[in-house]
């Protein structure tokens, strides 16, 4: 009994803590926005390799399978290096791979996926629909030039602070305080740009996606210093902020996928 308890203490810190990328509603929403802006023939394939379900199914596969045996070799994928220039930091590659890495490999690998096994199209799938999620996400993106792990005072909705790790500040506490709104509600609010503002989000390639990223959420680390207590007036610059993030996601996904598949 003592075991379990201690079991599920852990398993309930694992889940506050840092290593998983924005929560289900950040992925799922990404997911949701990407679907909406997927060409029929391109949805219709890929559904067909997810054994039927929607690309939103999946969007946090790669967090659930991150620690077993078989894909373990995945587990570093969740974060982007930048260098000073807030540019993809290359030799930080080593041999455990990040973000980049794994979506680069898996849009090369299904640049031919008819040749490929039904199985091989279906895992290298989820690590795109997952992939390009986490390299948006403001605390996923690591900046070589700026310590990111510390903990901030987080109020909740009744202004009472709690101490947070702040990367599960932008990974879950700002969305779930804040839109409690289904994902295809909060995918409906957020997919609103024009045709050619679309476009022009979804441009260029992975690397320039993480310069863009990386540029526009440096912010974070004026917005929330080490011990400083967070309450309306982060959120009010810290939402909007997500809320960017989570949209051009969205259209950069659909634009990988309706490339590969469309
Ligand atoms: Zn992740």
């Amino acid at each position: 009994m003592k075991k379990l308890l201690l079991l599920l203490l852990f398993a309930g810190l694992l889940n506050t803590g840092s290593v998983f990328g924005w929560g289900r509603e950040g992925h799922e929403t990404i997911a949701k926005i990407a679907e909406r802006n997927l060409t029929k023939k391109a949805k219709k394939r890929i559904e067909k390799y997810l054994g039927g379900h929607s690309i939103v199914y999946f969007a946090k596969w790669m967090d659930e399978y991150r620690h077993t045996p078989e894909y373990k070799f995945t587990n570093n994928w969740h974060t982007a290096p930048v260098n000073a220039e807030l540019r993809y930091e290359d030799s930080m590659l080593a041999k455990n791979g990040n973000a980049i890495y794994g979506l680069e490999q898996a849009i090369e690998n299904l640049k031919n996926y008819r040749s490929l096994t039904d199985s091989a199209v279906e895992v290298n799938l989820k690590y795109i629909i997952h992939l390009v999620g986490d390299m948006h996400c403001p605390a996923h993106i690591k900046y070589t030039t700026h310590d990111m792990k510390y903990d901030v005072l987080f109020e909740d909705k009744y202004h009472k602070p709690h101490k947070f790790p702040i990367h599960s500040v932008w990974d879950n506490e700002i969305i779930t305080t804040t839109r409690i709104w289904s994902v295809s509600e909060w995918a409906d609010e957020l997919d609103r740009l024009p045709k050619a503002e679309r476009q022009a989000v979804a441009a260029g390639t992975p690397r320039d996606w993480l310069h863009d990223n990386a540029v526009v959420c440096e912010a974070q680390f004026e917005w929330a210093k080490p011990g400083q207590r967070l309450g309306q007036d982060f959120l009010n610059e810290a939402l909007p902020l997500i809320e960017r993030q989570i949209r051009n996601a969205g259209y950069r996904l659909a634009r990988v996928l309706n490339e590969l598949f469309g």
